[in-house]
């Protein structure tokens, strides 16, 4: 994921995150048919294809994540009005040259930091 969005940058990046039981199994990216630096829109046909690709393997998907190479690292207005899905809301930020990620659930127009554990 951090070689992806840092690969991106200064665009934002953006994709699912797949698993079981809050466990991530499988990073997908999608591309960002946006191409801005400060804003994200999934591809509908590689989200569509990445949904598929989740359902066929037996996966939730558990996690949406995005960049925000110069922006805030917690939730934008934005990211809180679109967020469609019962998932975990990742958020990748740049401060100068380091890359930090936060997570968040995001309801009823309030982000909720949530505690990530960041294993192998
Ligand atoms: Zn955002």
């Amino acid at each position: 994921m951090l070689a992806h969005v840092a690969q991106q940058a200064p665009l934002e990046a953006c994709g699912l995150l797949a698993g079981r039981n809050d466990r991530v199994e499988k990073v997908i990216l999608v591309r960002n048919q946006a191409q801005s630096p400060a804003r994200f829109v999934m591809d509908p046909y590689e989200q569509l294809q990445a949904f598929d690709w989740i359902e066929s393997h037996g996966l939730e998907l558990i996690g949406i994540f995005h960049s925000h190479p110069t922006g805030p690292d917690t939730a934008s207005a934005t990211d809180i009005a679109e967020a469609a899905y019962q998932v975990v809301y990742i958020i990748w930020s740049r401060n100068q040259h380091d890359w930090q990620v936060r997570g968040f659930w995001i309801e009823d127009d309030n982000a909720t930091e949530i505690a990530l554990e960041i294993g192998e």
